[in-house]
């Protein structure tokens, strides 16, 4: 898990220039967190080989990173048309209004 972890963050420096400078926040609608951002292979999970590129990465505050990773919500979409979807199991999403 620790190497995992670690390779997680080595992501070059042009690639993740870039990310911030497209995902300026949080990309999950409604939310403006701006600081201590995560980056996230968002399309093709990393522990599924995802690549590290620009088009299977965004940028989710820690609270939703959190929420992706361990409670099932997802986010799918893309540049400026993210969604942030709950669970099947779970029909109240808390986040979304
Ligand atoms: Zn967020």
């Amino acid at each position: 898990m620790l190497s995992v972890a670690n390779m997680k963050r080595a992501i070059p420096a042009h690639l993740r220039r870039a990310l911030e400078n497209r995902d300026e926040k949080c990309v999950v609608p409604g939310c403006d967190v701006a600081q201590g951002l995560e980056n996230d292979h968002y399309q093709i999970d990393f522990m599924s080989d995802g690549p590290t590129e620009l088009w299977n990465l965004c940028r989710l505050c820690r609270w939703h990173h959190y929420m992706k990773t361990h409670c099932g919500y997802a986010i799918t979409g893309g540049p400026g048309s993210w969604e942030w979807q709950a669970p099947l199991s779970e029909k109240n999403p808390v986040l979304t209004s």
